[in-house]
């Protein structure tokens, strides 16, 4: 038997209706906000990558699919969306009709991270980006609709974390008290952070080792070293969260593992999901669509991680299961012809009907009818059709009613439309 790739994984029936549900409550929401969406492909040129997240972050540096393609040219499974959003921006000059732009982006993303719970090689991610701009209340705006997603979802125990992480002018300030810092305490990091220490200091927030995390809760706080501008962009962030009643913490230490990043820095965390918390992540990156050859433009944006919000969800899956309203029992040839008939003319009213093809006894259907969890049997035999009615039966109930033949469809799709339980 040929297995799938390690930490890739497929999502079954089981589980789907579950996703549709998470990604079109997503859609409505962001629609609602005045976001569009915008189709990117999965594959990408690495210079796009290596470029915007940065050559000394752990995605470029360990975790991108990148291969040599027939013709020369290096390509790479797209590891994240903003990147290639930027990308689409400046390429179709969206900028010159309008530079505000707010668009979302929903698929896979590739990352050759050692699985584990939580943590896959193919991933999904729900993106929203805001070219355009620079106000805070954009980033307090976005922040406000993952929360009202999250709690459209009522997922329980989570927190928002944020932090700003300065603009060019401050952040050299900043690295240049990390690096004496970090030159100081040398003794106490591993391998990794050593060679980062001096190209990246900032990644160094990001590693998991032991000795290192504790290191970096002593190190210096970006936000003492923000600039005028910075620390009242930072503050009117937090003030309109605190009027929208949005709780959030400050965690300094929240640089996200990419470059590209400038101010408001932000993460939702799901305490239950143990070591791969992060449900979601974004901030702000004002330098990014000039790096990527567009204009000075600043964005905004966020992530969040698909696999772990469902997972979040796991217990709730049955009730987005679509299961049949009716199942049609026909006892006999005539019947089962008809039957087949109402089968087809249900679903054009949007019924979701099933049949059984095989002729089995009255028991052996109804014993099918349990097991696909029916809302409703509709009985139907040659002796019923020559008293022209037929029977339906509620299978949470257990009332029976006659209906007669003539209009039975729009009799049934009524009862539906008033009592079945799950959409239309
Ligand atoms: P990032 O931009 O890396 O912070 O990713 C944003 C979100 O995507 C995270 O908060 C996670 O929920 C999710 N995510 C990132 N990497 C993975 C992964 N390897 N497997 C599953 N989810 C992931």
């Amino acid at each position: 038997m040929i297995k799938l790739v390690r930490g890739f994984k497929d999502i079954l029936p089981a589980d789907t209706a579950l996703w549709q549900h998470v990604e079109a409550l997503a859609r409505e929401l962001l629609e609602d906000f005045g976001f569009y969406e915008l189709r990117i492909p999965l594959l990408e040129q690495t210079e796009l990558f290596s470029r915007s997240i940065g050559a000394g972050t752990d995605i470029v540096e360990k975790e991108m699919y990148t291969f040599t393609d027939r013709g020369g040219a290096s390509l790479t499974l797209r590891p994240e969306a903003t990147a290639s959003v930027v990308r689409a921006y400046v390429q179709h000059r969206l900028y010159a009709k309008d530079p505000v732009w707010k668009l979302y982006t929903i698929g896979p993303m590739f990352r050759r991270e050692r699985p584990q719970k939580g943590r896959y090689r193919q991933f999904y991610q729900i993106n929203a980006e805001v070219f355009g701009v620079d106000d805070p209340r954009t980033d307090a705006e976005l922040i406000l609709l993952l929360m009202r997603f999250m709690g459209r979802l009522e997922l329980p125990d989570i927190t928002l974390q944020i932090n700003s992480l300065g603009c060019p002018e401050c952040r050299p300030r900043f690295k240049n008290a990390l690096e004496s810092f970090l030159t100081s305490h040398s003794g106490q990091l591993c391998s990794d952070c050593l060679r980062r220490q001096d190209q990246n200091p900032l990644r160094l927030f990001d590693c998991k080792v032991p000795s290192c995390k504790e290191t970096m809760q002593d190190a210096p706080s970006v936000l003492d070293h923000l600039c005028e501008t910075c620390r009242a962009h930072f503050g009117s962030v937090k003030e309109s969260l605190e009027g929208f009643q949005v709780p959030y913490q400050i965690n300094h230490g929240l640089v996200r593992g990419l470059d590209y990043y400038t101010r408001t820095t932000f993460e939702v965390l799901a305490e239950s999901l143990g070591a791969q918390d992060a449900v979601a992540g974004g901030g702000r990156y004002d330098g990014l669509v000039k790096a990527l050859g567009g204009p000075e433009q600043p964005g905004v944006g966020f992530a969040i991680g698909l696999d772990r919000l469902i997972e979040l969800l796991a217990g709730r899956a049955q009730v987005f299961e679509k299961r049949p309203h009716v199942f049609i029992a026909a006892i006999g040839k005539r019947a089962q012809s008809v039957g087949f008939q109402w089968l087809q003319d249900l679903r054009l009213q949007r019924v979701r009907a099933e049949i059984d093809f095989e002729n089995r006894s009255l028991k052996s259907q109804m014993r099918r009818a349990d097991k696909l969890e029916a809302s409703y049997v509709l009985i139907v035999g040659d002796r019923e059709l020559d008293d022209g009615i037929a029977v339906l039966r509620n299978m949470t109930t257990k009332e029976q009613e006659k209906v007669p033949l003539e209009n039975i469809i729009s009799f049934v799709v009524n009862r539906i439309d008033t009592t079945a339980v799950g959409s239309r």
